[in-house]
């Protein structure tokens, strides 16, 4: 899915660089938190629940929060042609 922010202003828009490749990360993360808790890799370790939860959570805040993040970044530039800095995320 492409992500374009659309100025309130002017009604210029932008597309946002493409951030599957973190989504794809964080779904990794929690998948692997889940190996972990399944296959028991750290269990001698005495931490294989912490390990796995740690990896699981981390990959969902990523997996949920990408978006977010990933446009907080574009949405501080200006706009090129009414140099307004409100925007609007539009999915098309
Ligand atoms: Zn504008």
């Amino acid at each position: 899915m492409a992500y374009f922010l659309q100025c309130q202003r002017c009604g210029f828009k932008v597309k946002v660089k493409s951030h599957l490749g973190l989504k794809f990360f964080g779904v990794f993360l929690a998948f692997a938190g889940y190996v972990v808790y399944k296959a028991r890799l750290f269990l001698s370790s005495g931490f294989n629940l912490e390990i796995a939860a740690t990896l699981f959570f981390s990959g969902l805040v990523i997996f949920l929060f990408i978006d977010v993040i990933a446009t907080s970044q574009e949405k501080a530039q200006l706009c090129p042609i009414c140099r307004g800095q409100k925007w609007k995320l539009k999915t098309r």
